[in-house]
């Protein structure tokens, strides 16, 4: 039977289990049926086939396009960055629950065959295991804040960088749009306020167009982060109250359950604060990114359109595959 036609038959009916090896999510089986995500044993930890990644590389060139005029200045990371920076920039006030940090085996011979024997024996093998240096990348744009910081005040137009990572979030789940390494595209604007509120209505509107041109369901609404705590309500809520984050949703999961597809933020002054970065008259520079999640907009196309790529509608081939 034609994927697409077993998707529309079975639609989502909820999750009854935590356990990833008998995972009932219809979406997820039906993806990893069909082969386009390929399972790991870990709960959002997956391969990706042909298919999968033409379409994910096609959304990026789109965003590439749709972003043509914005003079961005391209650079790419690792999907890891530095510890120092990542402790500076204080993800871990806000979502420590969702940190990544890389540790490695620091001992030497005697402690290596302590942790064989710990291997041999089923135990925890991790006692030898030290921090390094290096955290992995929560979002695109963590690791760009100190290198624009370091050269110095911003030109009168401000700053506008284009960056791409995988990113790491701890937050396994049997839901296949939750993912525990994803890739992120973004667009990060530093300048004054009125050029981070004029670049995030600008992104909102070009968000919505790219949906548009999808062909693919979506709304506009107001979000916060998931801030951690009893102080992360209250983070949570001044977020919602200054209409700091919005997010373009659409339903992939189930038709009742919108799910975030692309970010639009405002920081304000938190990251210029936070780095030092300047105005190009000297004042602290405010920062704002729109985010595109690439395997969630991949995984609504083929919710929406079928898994058979041939046979998308060919208005939406034609606005990821046939160049202008
Ligand atoms: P955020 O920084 O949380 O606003 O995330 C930016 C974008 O990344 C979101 O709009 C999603 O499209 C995507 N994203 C966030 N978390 C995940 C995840 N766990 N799995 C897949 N994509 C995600
Ligand atoms: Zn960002």
């Amino acid at each position: 039977m034609d994927e697409s036609v077993a998707v529309k038959e079975r639609p989502f009916s909820g999750f009854n289990t935590s356990d990833d090896r008998t995972g009932v999510n219809s979406l997820r089986d039906a993806l990893v049926q069909a082969g386009l995500l390929i399972p790991t044993g870990v709960q959002g930890l997956f391969g990706r086939d042909e298919r999968f990644e033409r379409v994910v590389e096609a959304i990026d060139s789109l965003v590439t396009r749709l972003g043509a005029d914005q003079n961005a200045e391209v650079l790419r990371f690792p999907p890891a960055m530095s510890r120092i920076e990542f402790e500076r920039s204080e993800y871990l006030k806000g979502f420590p629950q969702l940190a990544g940090t890389v540790h490695s085996f620091c001992g030497g011979e005697h402690e290596q065959q302590r942790v064989l024997q710990c291997l041999d024996r089923g135990d925890d093998w991790t006692e030898y295991q030290k921090p390094t240096y290096v955290v992995m990348t929560p979002a695109a744009c963590y690791p760009v804040y100190p290198v624009i910081a370091q050269r110095g005040s911003l030109p009168e137009q401000g700053n506008t960088v284009d960056v791409f990572s995988y990113c790491f979030r701890h937050e396994p789940s049997l839901d296949p749009t939750r993912m525990q390494l994803f890739r992120m595209r973004e667009y990060v604007r530093f300048g004054t306020p009125a050029q981070i509120m004029a670049f995030r209505s600008e992104w909102i509107e070009r968000g919505t167009r790219l949906a548009k041109l999808l062909e693919l369901p979506n709304s506009i609404d107001l979000a916060n982060d998931p801030f951690f705590g009893r102080g992360g309500k209250i983070a949570a809520h001044s977020q919602r109250e200054q209409s700091l984050k919005f997010e373009l949703l659409i339903p992939i999961e189930s038709a009742d359950k919108l799910t975030a597809c692309l970010s639009f933020n405002y920081h304000v002054d938190h990251f210029g604060l936070l780095w030092g970065i300047k105005t190009h008259d000297l004042g602290v520079a405010h920062t704002g990114c729109v985010g595109f999640g690439l395997e969630r907009l991949t995984l609504a196309l083929f919710k929406h359109h079928g898994f058979d790529i041939a046979r998308w509608p060919q208005t939406v081939r034609d606005v990821l595959w046939k160049r202008p």
